[in-house]
């Protein structure tokens, strides 16, 4: 019996521990597809390769594992270039498989022809193309150990049409299916020299005013319980990232979430765990740092440490390297204490914060605002329970204010636009909660601009019946209502709508229910909360299109200075 490079290539991705596959099938990859279901992958089908890359990555993400996305060739592999590129700007461990043209066409304009080698190489860890069906075995372990070496990121595969076509015999398959697994690189996490872990613990033992940073790079090496120790040992308050909220429970007494200013101008020493001083820590500088400060960066990539020259830098992985600063603590134990002035200098205004933002919170307005459905949604999320439900964030406003007032209590539960701010990754990012977490509620809360990239993969979360209830904060457009200055409205066509303005009162609700899925239209604070409590306990695919006043909210949300 003989099998063809389609069949290989579907025997290698489940021998070497693919569960999960996401994509959109078209020529020359259906084949591929329908034998890897056929051997046990379950593969999520997407209307557009963008949110199935975007799947992938998150899937990575939330994992461990690589997430793996299937294009077709050409325009399939440009559409899923999002999905690559944000996975390794996030830097979460990714897959992408192409498939390509004829190999004797190349050149000649064949059908979706495109160096698509050339085309991947600028957005991943590495690009490979199997030129043979012998190769194909060894080039999918090749790119799956890759994506999750060192600093995990997006790598690419391509299968040429020919190559997918060609036969071997099923004990051919087998021997290069085996030497291929014989071959598998395992690199283990580098191990901090005890030096450098004493005086990282030195350099914090003497600070006045320390803090623990944290990034989504810690939630990926599930640091979770190595910093919690770390944390409740020394007493030093703490500061998540965005997606590192929830490693620790926002609602912790060390938790700095809501006197962020305070804590990174005011601290004398930062250990960063896992994030990067990027534009979402300010460069690390001042005026939003001072300029004294003393940073003990914990990263698993070297590079990532000599771009930032911190104080002191350790490489290593953030679970390994948090354990190894807690063990050599715990040998002479440190606590600052709830009496310490800085601890109560944070935590004082932490509180006086919460209690401030509360009271906004606290009114019901009506056309609504940001804040009063955002509270609605954060007691319907707290309602929930355990496991908490996965939260997937992204829009302007919508995303700027759901990170202050959406509470994470557990890790990895909190995913949104991240490194590169990207825009349209949410339907892409719930699918891949849900797939990856069965069982597990997922709840995108997303402005109508970020939705309206992917809506209609709405269908792709009925035809799965995934737990997955999108609330779409709709107020018209991109930033909301037309808000141009006088001077910017001119010109022959000052009549159409502006270039922010989308269709008002849009009846995204409707979009789910003509593919059967539940829709709710809603506009005060009684009709959302009965949409959450019927839609959370249905746990089936649903959306909430919320209506918000046009004009609440700000251009570009908190990032107007950039446009
Ligand atoms: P955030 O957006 O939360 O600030 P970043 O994406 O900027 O986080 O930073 C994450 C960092 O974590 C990256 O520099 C990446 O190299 C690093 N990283 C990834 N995996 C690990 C790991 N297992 N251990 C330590 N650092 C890691």
């Amino acid at each position: 019996m003989e099998i063809d490079g389609n069949i290989l290539a579907a025997k290698s991705l489940v021998r070497f521990g693919v569960h999960h596959m996401f994509g959109v099938v078209g020529i020359p990859v259906t084949s591929l597809a329908n034998r890897a279901v056929s051997l046990g992958v379950r593969f999520i089908a997407f209307h557009n390769e963008q949110s199935a890359g975007y799947a992938a990555s998150a899937y990575g993400y939330l994992t461990g594992r690589p997430g793996v996305f299937l294009t077709v060739s050409g325009p399939g592999c440009v559409h899923g270039l999002a999905g690559l590129s944000n996975a390794s700007v996030n830097t979460w461990p990714t897959v992408m498989i192409s498939g390509s043209c004829d190999q004797a066409d190349v050149g000649r304009g064949d059908f979706q022809e495109l160096d698509q080698i050339q085309a991947t190489k600028a957005f991943s860890k590495l690009s490979v193309k199997a030129s043979h069906i012998s190769e194909i075995p060894a080039c999918v372990a090749q790119v799956l150990d890759w994506a999750l070496s060192g600093r995990p990121g997006g790598c690419y595969l391509d299968l040429p049409t020919d190559v997918l076509h060609q036969k071997v015999s099923e004990s051919e398959a087998e021997k290069l299916l085996t030497e291929a697994e014989k071959n598998r690189t395992k690199t283990e996490p580098e191990i901090v020299s005890n030096s450098k872990i004493e005086e990282a613990v030195s350099i914090l033992r003497h600070a006045e005013r320390p803090l623990i940073v944290f990034g989504k790079g810690a939630a990926y090496a599930r640091a979770e319980h190595a910093l919690t120790k770390l944390v409740e040992t020394t007493g030093i308050p703490f500061l998540p990232t965005p997606m590192g909220k929830g490693l620790l429970p926002d609602t912790h007494a060390l938790a700095a979430t809501a006197a962020r200013s305070l804590a990174i101008g005011k601290c004398d020493v930062a250990l960063v765990v896992g994030a990067r001083l990027n534009w979402l820590l300010h460069f690390g500088e001042p005026p939003k740092w001072s300029k004294d400060v003393k940073f003990i960066l914990v990263d698993v990539s070297e590079e990532e440490i000599e771009l930032r020259k911190p104080h002191l830098g350790l490489v290593g992985d953030a679970k390994h390297v948090v354990e190894a600063l807690h063990k050599e603590i715990k040998d002479d134990p440190f606590c600052l204490g709830s009496t310490h002035p800085w601890v109560q200098a944070v935590s004082n205004k932490a509180k006086d914060n919460v209690a401030k933002m509360e009271v906004q919170l606290a009114k019901d307005v009506v056309p609504f605002n940001f804040l009063t459905p955002m509270r609605i949604i954060r007691d319907a999320i707290a309602a929930v329970g355990t496991p908490a439900p996965i939260v997937v964030s992204e829009g302007a406003n919508t995303m700027d204010v759901g990170r202050s007032v959406l509470v994470q209590t557990e890790p990895r539960t909190r995913l949104d636009a991240g490194t590169w701010g990207t825009m349209g990754l949410g339907l892409g990012y719930c699918i891949a909660a849900a797939v990856a977490s069965p069982g597990r509620l997922v709840v995108g809360v997303e402005g109508d601009s970020g939705f309206g990239f992917s809506a209609m993969e709405v269908e792709t979360l009925v035809r799965y019946q995934l737990p997955v209830v999108v609330i779409v904060f709709n107020n018209g457009g991109v930033y909301g209502g037309d808000r141009r200055r006088p001077e910017e409205i001119d010109g022959p066509h000052k009549e159409d709508p502006a270039p922010t303005d989308f269709v008002p009162n849009a009846g995204y609700h409707a979009l789910i229910e003509a593919f059967g899925g539940k829709g709710y239209l809603v506009g005060t604070p009684d009709e959302l909360k009965s949409a959450l409590s019927e839609s959370f306990s249905a746990g089936k695919p649903a959306v909430v299109n919320v209506v918000i006043d046009p004009y609440a909210g700000s251009e570009s949300g908190r990032m107007q200075h950039k446009n």
